[in-house]
């Protein structure tokens, strides 16, 4: 062998160990055999990952994905996919493994993974271990909507400012956002009309964030969406596509006439202040939305 990396790529080639490389727009970079082989894909394909999980889901190879809705079982993935340092899950395959894999995140949203075939430990212990990972989903998903709960964000935005304290990342933008008059929503629909549309509002929020943001419902009509890496103009940038896309959407087929919108405030995190400090000022900013006419996106940056 010539070389370290060549032995390292010889090696990686043969375990069957699962490796694989995603940058922050979740497509993948690198794979090694044992990856491939699992997942079906050629030496020269680099999906995205919703691309590789959609076609093993109607394909039925590679993982198992048991969901009876396949859009909603993505978008809670998605909504915690990539958004922490390391976690790690079992997987079920088609092939009748079990593997563990882990998730290891850089900064800048490339992500290492790497699963192991657990498939002879202890059978016993896997109903303990799938009861784990379903409470970990519970305790970090929002119910109704599917994406990320007030818990996850609020760990999120904890992570972030660790690491900008630490030095490891540059400074993130923080918005909260408000769905405009709800009340008269819930008043006109009904409670369930309002349900459709805080879900159509997680759809369309989604769609339009990046993967190394992290968006998620802190309370009844409002959200949180966490920038990291982000600097004033971009963040407006994010939040205006995303408020514009809701005034256009229509979530009642029944009822073209409704139309609702978003007010949104948005601040930026100052070193060495807390996580209230920076949501209080993120909220000023919202207040300041609602009383300048709703709908828009304003900023209070001291
Ligand atoms: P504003 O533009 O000032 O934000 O007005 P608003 O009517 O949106 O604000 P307000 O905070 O007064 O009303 C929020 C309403 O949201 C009140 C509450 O009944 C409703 N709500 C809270 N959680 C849920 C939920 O999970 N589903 C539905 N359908 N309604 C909810
Ligand atoms: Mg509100
Ligand atoms: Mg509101």
């Amino acid at each position: 062998m010539d070389s370290l990396i060549e032995r390292v790529a010889a090696l990686q080639d043969m375990t069957p160990v699962f490796i694989a490389l995603y940058d922050m727009d979740d497509r993948l970079r690198h794979a090694n055999r044992a990856f491939r082989q699992a997942f079906n894909l050629a030496d020269d394909a680099f999906p995205t990952w919703v691309e590789i999980i959609s076609s093993n889901y109607h394909n039925k190879n590679g993982l198992i994905i048991t969901t009876s809705d396949f859009d909603a079982w993505l978008l809670s993935a998605q909504s915690r996919r990539g958004k922490l340092p390391f976690r790690g899950l079992e997987l079920d395959m088609h092939d009748g493994r079990w593997i563990w894999m882990t998730e290891t995140v850089q900064t800048d949203g490339w992500m290492l993974c790497v699963g192991s075939d657990i498939t002879a430990l202890r059978q016993n212990q896997r109903s303990l271990r799938q009861d784990r990972d379903i409470a970990m989903r519970a305790a970090q998903t929002d119910e109704l909507t599917g994406t990320a709960n007030r818990r996850f964000v609020f760990t999120k935005l904890g992570v972030q400012i660790d690491n900008v304290q630490k030095g490891i990342e540059s400074s993130f933008g923080l918005c909260v956002m408000d769905i405009d008059f709800f009340k008269s929503i819930n008043d006109r629909f009904g409670h369930q009309g309002g349900d459709t549309v805080l879900r159509d509002f997680v759809k369309i929020a989604h769609s339009t964030i990046r993967r190394s943001d992290c968006f998620g419902r802190v309370g009844g009509e409002e959200f949180m969406l966490i920038m990291p890496r982000t600097i004033l103009s971009e963040c407006i940038g994010i939040v205006e596509r995303l408020l514009e896309k809701v005034t256009s959407s229509c979530p009642f087929p029944g009822a073209t006439d409704f139309s609702y919108s978003c007010s949104a405030g948005l601040s930026l995190y100052q070193p060495g202040e807390s996580s209230s400090d920076l949501y209080q000022r993120a909220d000023r900013a919202l207040y300041l939305a609602k009383e300048r006419g709703r709908a828009r996106v304003e900023w209070v940056l001291e």
